[in-house]
Formats: C-alpha cells, sequence, structure tokens
C-alpha cells in the first residue's frame, strides 16, 4: 500500500490559501510594490519582532541576505575568522567570505550535527571576530554554554534559524538569545514567500546597520541622508511581504502541527533496532524542519543508504546525508574560488584555519555518514505518519534481515 505524503514544494505540503491571496490583492490594488513606501514589510518586520520576543527585524530578500546583513552588521575587517558549522546550508557560509572574513570551521556533536560550546573552543584564536551557528533541522544548540563562552571571549553569536522557527534553548526562542539571529523564508521552509528573509535583534546599534545594508547603506527617513557605507539592495517586496505577513500568522499552528506529528512518529519507532529517533538536548524544543534518524552502519547492513533504497521502493523520499559532503569539501572552500584567481580573503587567513583534514572533523564525518533525513511538514496527519512508521519498520526488517 502507498500513500502520498504531503510536499513542501507545492500546496500539499503548505499552509498558502484565501488570507494569502487577499493580501496580495490589497498590494496590487494600492499600486505601492515597494517595501520603501509600502505598509506591508514595515508591518511583516513588526509582527515578527513581536512574535519572537525581539526589539528589532528587518525583512531581507533570502536566509542567505540575512546571514549577510548580520555579519555586516558587526563589520567584520578583512581577514577576520568567522567561527561555524561545515554542516549548514551554503547560504549561511559564502556571506562570510563576501564580507572579507574567514569561515573556521567548527566540528559537531554526530548525535545532533550541531556546533557545541567545546568544538566552538577548538575553533577559536586571537583572529576570532563571531561565531554563527545553525540550529540544525529545527533542533536547537545547547545556548547556554555556546553564549557564556561567547560572552568570556567578548564574541557576538548569530543565531542562524532558518531550520528552527520558534525553537526553543533552555527556554529562550532562538534567534534572540545572540546578538542576531537569521531566518529564512524559501519554498522550503516552516513559512515561506517564495524567497525572502528576517534579522532579528535587541541592539539598536546593530539593526540600524542591518537595516541600512538592505538599503544601499541609505537611511530613509533621516535627516541630511548619505550612501554611509558599502552596502546593496537587499530588500523584500511588499508582494513578498504581504505572503509572509500572512505566513506569519499561521506559524504558531505550523510549529504545533510538526511537533505533534513528529512526536507520534517517535513514539511509533521506539525500540527498533539500529536506529536512533532524534536526540533533544535537555530542555531544548525541537520544532522539527525535517525529522532525521540515525542510522548505525553496524547493525543495519549499508546504512542510511541502504534504508532509503528499500523505503523509495515503498514510494517514501528520504536523504541520506542530508549534504553530500562538509562544506569545507566544497569547490568554494577546497579549491578557494572566489573573486577572480584571487583567492582573497583565504590569502588572509592563517595555515590553520583553513586546514581542512578530515581528522579534525571526526563529528561532522559521522553525523553526515549516519543521518537520514525524511522530508517533513505541518500537513503530515495521523495516517501519513502512522503509514511512515510502518514505511520504516518494514523497510529496516528488509534490510537487517531475519
Ligand atoms: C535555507 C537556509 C539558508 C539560506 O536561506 P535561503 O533563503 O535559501 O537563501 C541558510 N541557512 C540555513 C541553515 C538554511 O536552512
Amino acid at each position: 500500500m502507498t500513500l502520498a505524503l504531503p510536499s513542501d514544494q507545492e500546496a500539499s505540503g503548505r499552509t498558502l490559501g484565501a488570507e494569502e491571496l487577499e493580501a496580495l490583492r490589497e498590494v496590487i490594488e494600492s499600486g505601492t510594490l515597494t517595501s520603501t513606501k509600502g505598509k506591508q514589510v514595515p508591518g511583516l518586520e513588526e509582527r515578527f519582532a513581536a512574535l519572537t520576543g525581539s526589539a528589532h527585524a528587518v525583512a531581507c530578500s533570502s536566509g542567505t541576505a540575512a546571514v549577510h546583513v548580520a555579519i555586516a552588521a558587526l563589520d567584520p575587517e578583512p581577514g577576520d575568522e568567522v567561527v561555524t558549522t561545515p554542516i549548514t546550508d551554503m547560504g549561511a557560509l559564502t556571506p562570510i567570505l563576501f564580507q572579507g572574513a574567514v569561515p573556521v570551521f567548527a566540528d559537531v556533536d554526530p548525535r545532533t550535527g550541531n556546533v557545541t560550546a567545546e568544538t566552538i573552543e577548538a575553533a577559536l584564536s586571537e583572529r576570532t571576530r563571531a561565531v554563527v551557528v545553525t540550529h540544525l533541522f529545527g533542533n536547537p544548540c545547547e545556548m547556554e554554554p555556546i553564549t557564556a563562552l561567547a560572552a568570556a571571549r567578548g564574541l557576538p553569536v548569530i543565531e542562524d534559524c532558518a531550520q528552527a522557527y520558534l525553537a526553543r534553548s533552555a527556554g529562550r526562542t532562538v534567534g534572540t538569545i545572540g546578538a542576531l539571529g537569521c531566518f529564512s523564508l524559501q519554498q522550503g521552509k516552516h513559512v515561506t514567500t517564495g524567497e525572502g528573509g528576517l534579522v532579528v535583534t535587541d541592539d539598536p546599534a546593530l539593526a540600524r546597520r542591518a537595516r541600512l545594508f538592505v538599503n544601499k547603506a541609505w537611511p530613509y527617513g533621516e535627516p541630511n541622508p548619505d550612501h554611509e557605507f558599502l552596502a546593496l539592495n537587499y530588500r523584500l517586496s511588499e508582494l513578498q511581504g504581504a505572503v509572509a505577513r500572512a505566513q506569519l500568522d499561521k506559524l504558531e499552528g505550523v510549529v504545533r502541527r510538526r511537533v505533534a506529528m513528529a512526536e507520534r512518529l517517535t513514539a511509533a519507532l521506539e525500540g527498533l533496532e539500529g536506529i536512533d529517533t532524534p536526540w533533544v538536548a535537555p530542555g531544548n524544543e525541537h520544532t522539527y524542519w525535517k525529522y532525521c534518524l540515525r542510522v548505525d552502519p553496524a547493525r543495519v547492513p549499508g546504512g542510511p543508504q541502504a534504508l532509503a533504497a528499500e523505503l523509495r521502493l515503498g514510494g517514501i523520499a528520504s536523504a541520506p546525508r542530508y549534504i553530500q559532503k562538509p562544506a569545507f569539501q566544497c569547490a568554494v572552500f577546497s579549491n578557494q574560488r572566489t573573486f577572480g584567481e584571487s583567492r582573497w580573503p583565504f590569502t588572509l587567513a592563517r595555515p590553520e584555519a583553513v586546514d581542512y583534514s578530515p581528522e579534525r572533523y571526526p563529528g561532522t564525518f559521522r553525523a553526515l555518514d549516519r543521518v537520514l533525513v525524511l522530508p517533513w511538514n505541518e500537513r503530515y496527519t495521523e495516517e501519513h505518519v502512522d503509514h511512515l512508521a510502518g514505511s520504516i519498520r518494514r523497510a529496516l526488517a528488509k534490510v537487517v534481515g531475519p
């Protein structure tokens, strides 16, 4: 028996509907499509700041732009180091290079794929200017020890929350724990306007720089404006702002349904030999961008690949590895492909900062070798989850054998 699961790549797995259409109609009829003159993007920013409990929110054109805005707000010197993770979206890394800083990769906890205070500490140097953490798959990093470490060194932390809307670490909403939080509104995230992003912060000076960076550093509404520094146009349009605003009204429900169905799947898979359900640090709340299993190749012959192949026969899609290789093995890093032939800003880096020897990253390779990513979204019902659980049990039994 097969049952089609809803997909976040089209209507079946999204919450787009009448509210978004109505908001779009209003914008079109107003004739004002730019956020510099309209009301939708400012309204979106106000709503998102309130929803996360931040003093300021700045909308921008993508999650990649959001990370770029956050880095630019901190204004690193060329060659400054930014400690981050090799298991993330490339859009969390390339902005560091575009801003002239050097990403330095910390290893990860193989249970979650997240960086920890210990792995970050091992990657710090005299040149470290900031830390960027990704709350991978919606499962928060353990933020208390990370912020304690960063505060002791006077380092700002940027939280990449593109996968982790409304997740919490030790009772605090992610994105509001560090100096800046970044979010994506891309098609496959918890809420979407196709492409889009948001940055939150409590710091008024960082908020001003963030807003300027989105607007070619032109301070709209201030006296004696000037283009104050090097910046881009990263604005969201009013059309996107309208859709995003309607989507935000649905976010809490989206998160609730994702979590409830994930907990149902975890309960249904309890006790299966050779696979582990998501590990969440005590006190943390996972909001399930994806649902990840860890498959032990010592007990499941062929590991996640074998289980994925068996699941595919039953019509269930899954992704072993999540990303095929750690970010530092992608050409932009391994061959330092940046601006022309220059290799800049890698030319400014300490040799150790760009030493990507695999033995320095045991947690990273272990995490990627074991993870099996199951697509997830807010339209999964109990029937879908029970079908999925049954399919996983049958596939596992086939792979493990009698
Ligand atoms: C999606 C994502 C990004 C990039 O967002 P885009 O909107 O696709 O540019 C950055 N970081 C993480 C962790 C992501 O999941």
